[in-house]
């Protein structure tokens, strides 16, 4: 007897499940319906202030026995689904993922088209400390047929002790520098109202790894049109560094590189770990052009050669590497700058490699 009970309680349940299917179904094609009202008179798809009607009306006629949260947890599942059902699968992707766009971004910097396929270099300083220390490594970048001087003169330092950087006067000596030989500047900006200043100077805005999250600092990146090359966090999820990106270009800035420079781990051997998997993840999630930086993410100048091979052999459109004419004397990062001999070797040996040919015209 209690068996055919159960029997006839499951079969009405079932029943039920039915009509609920049937009504969350016509619900759907209504949400559907409206949707389309909506497109056609150009008002946003998602209303919270509706959607709190909805749910109040809800909860009022609410006789149990669910409680009115978990009436609202459930009803807000299905406003969820309802709405994303007004979306296709490119409604949904972010403007940076390949989902979007399937072409890559390309970055023209002079003569350097970054994403093109040939990969560059970003080369200089750690810091800008002089004019005749920018000049000579100037002077060696173009001697090797590249475009892209790097320099820190704000620079991000763990003590507030260090060299904090020359500040604009820096930016003024690389502009200097690069309009003598010929080429393009890429220097960090840390502080959201200095974008707009530092566009007079840079080409290229580079966002540290310190302030990968700065969100203020990434709007105002993205309400310029200079190129952002944005380097990922220190502890940053790919997903998180993807995200970062977003905001700049969902701000109206579409030319946005990104820069794995190592991220920390438990390994001591290296100053960080270089994720090489994040560059072909990068590349295949995003359309973005993805350098490595091997001398942050190292911290050693005798392994910059084989991770800059392996960088461009798992699909980097460039490799950052920090130069300087005396290393040892440098005011920040002394250890694992490469000196202007070093730097030449470096470049000639990834020539042979076959992994790089940048060459700038002579001008
Ligand atoms: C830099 O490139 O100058 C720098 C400070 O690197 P990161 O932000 O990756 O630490
Ligand atoms: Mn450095």
């Amino acid at each position: 007897m209690s068996n055919e009970k159960l029997e006839q309680l499951r079969s009405d349940l079932d029943a039920v499940n039915l009509q609920l299917l049937e009504l969350i179904n016509r619900r759907a094609e209504l949400v559907q319906e409206i949707g389309k009202v909506k497109l056609k008179q150009g008002i946003n798809r998602f209303d919270p202030e509706r959607e709190r009607q909805m749910l109040n009306l809800i909860v009022e006629n609410n006789k149990g026995p669910f409680k009115d949260s978990a009436i609202q947890h459930l009803f807000k599942q299905i406003f969820k689904a309802s709405l994303d059902l007004q979306k296709d699968e490119t409604q949904k992707a972010l403007l940076v993922s390949r989902k979007k766009q399937k072409d890559n971004t390309v970055v023209t910097l002079g003569p350097v088209e970054v994403g093109g396929g040939e990969p560059v270099l970003v080369s200089g300083p750690c810091s800008v400390e002089s004019y005749e220390q920018v000049r000579q490594i100037g002077e060696t970048l173009k001697a090797n047929g590249l475009t892209l001087l790097r320099g820190g003169a704000f620079k991000p330092r763990t003590s507030p002790y260090d060299f904090q950087g020359l500040g604009e006067e820096g930016l003024k000596i690389l502009r200097q520098v690069a309009d003598e030989f010929g080429l393009k500047v890429v220097s960090e900006i840390v502080t959201p109202t200095d974008i707009e200043m530092a566009t007079q100077y840079v080409d290229v805005i580079q966002i540290g790894a310190r302030n990968m999250q700065n969100f203020e600092l990434l709007k105002a990146a993205g309400r310029v049109n200079t190129p952002v090359l944005l380097k990922r966090g220190l502890s940053a999820t790919i997903e998180e560094f993807i995200h970062a990106a977003e905001y700049i270009v969902s701000g109206g800035n579409s030319q946005v590189m990104l820069c794995e420079r190592g991220i920390r781990t438990y390994e001591k051997a290296t100053r960080n770990t270089l994720d090489i998997s994040a560059v072909p993840i990068l590349k295949q999630e995003t359309h973005l052009p993805v350098f490595v930086d091997v001398t942050h993410s190292t911290g050693r100048r005798d392994i910059l050669l084989p991770t800059a091979k392996a960088a461009l052999a798992v699909g980097a459109d460039g490799v950052m590497i920090e130069v300087h004419p005396d290393p040892d004397v440098a005011l920040s990062d002394a250890k694992q700058q490469i000196n202007i001999p070093q730097f030449n070797e470096f470049v000639a040996k990834l020539r042979e490699s076959g992994l790089y040919k940048e060459s700038a015209p002579v001008l």
